[in-house]
């Protein structure tokens, strides 16, 4: 496992934004996130040994570009040069969480093709509107790897229309920091079920920092939020029995 960062910082860009970590995390060290810059990492996928090898060793899951967005305008200049690098490193996996997945055909490699094999795009979808807006686009896309992101996650949200197809797996999560919005219990058990019923595995990641059960509130100190969205036991994953009777629908 490892980051890479070829890129930092972000404009602000739909509702899941207000509280972006980026943007508290930079203004903790009195920097400008909405700067966007290029990394001094930015070679880092290429970068060689003395001996000549690659300092990023595989096989590894690279999560990329998590400070910033992959597909942000300010980004196109080097978008072209991250995609070669990415090609070359075949042997590596890479990951990616993105907003603005309707900016996917800007600076796309002529090779892309039906996509590269070692390129998984999550699409971030905070509310039912953005859900609707992105996941139709993203579903008729040539990606080879599809994920779903709610996160954070600001209301109940019918994703049932986008499951069933491409979509490897459904990841939702509250918000965190001091101005948290709240996540309820009911949305994370209501794509639950839709998840199930699709037979997509689904991922209950983390709580955030308000979070609603019953009709009550728990503040939720970070270092607990995962843990307890794993207590909850809802995170599910289809039997290989369920899988090989989707595969065949
Ligand atoms: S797209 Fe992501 S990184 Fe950019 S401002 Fe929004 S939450 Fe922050």
């Amino acid at each position: 496992m490892a980051d890479w960062n070829p890129w930092h910082g972000c404009q602000k860009y739909s509702e899941g934004c207000m509280h972006c970590y980026v943007y508290r995390r930079d203004a903790s060290y009195e920097l400008d996130a909405s700067k966007v810059r290029k990394n001094k990492a930015f070679d880092d996928p290429i970068a060689r040994k003395r001996d000549g090898s690659y300092k990023l060793s595989s096989p590894a899951m690279v999560y990329t570009c998590f400070t910033s967005d992959f597909f942000i305008d300010e980004a196109d200049q080097w978008r072209a040069d991250a995609w070669r690098m990415i090609k070359e490193r075949s042997d590596l996996s890479f990951f990616f969480i993105t907003k603005r997945i309707l900016r996917f055909y800007s600076e796309l490699p002529d090779d892309w093709g039906n996509g590269y094999t070692n390129v998984t795009i999550g699409v971030t979808c905070e509310n039912q509107a953005r859900a609707d807006e992105r996941l139709p686009f993203f579903l008729s896309l040539p990606i080879k790897h599809k994920t779903l992101i709610c996160e954070p996650m600001l209301e109940d949200i019918d994703l049932s229309p986008y499951l069933g197809g491409p979509i490897e797996q459904v990841v939702i999560g509250g918000e965190s920091g001091p101005n948290a919005r709240l996540m309820r219990y009911e949305w994370a058990v209501h794509i639950q079920q839709q998840c199930i019923a699709a037979s997509v595995p689904f991922s209950f990641k983390q709580t955030g920092a308000n979070f609603e059960k019953d009709g009550r509130i728990y503040r939720i100190a970070r270092n607990e939020q995962m843990k307890q969205a794993r207590k909850s036991g809802l995170s599910w994953t289809p039997s290989p029995i369920d899988q090989s009777n989707a595969d065949q629908t």
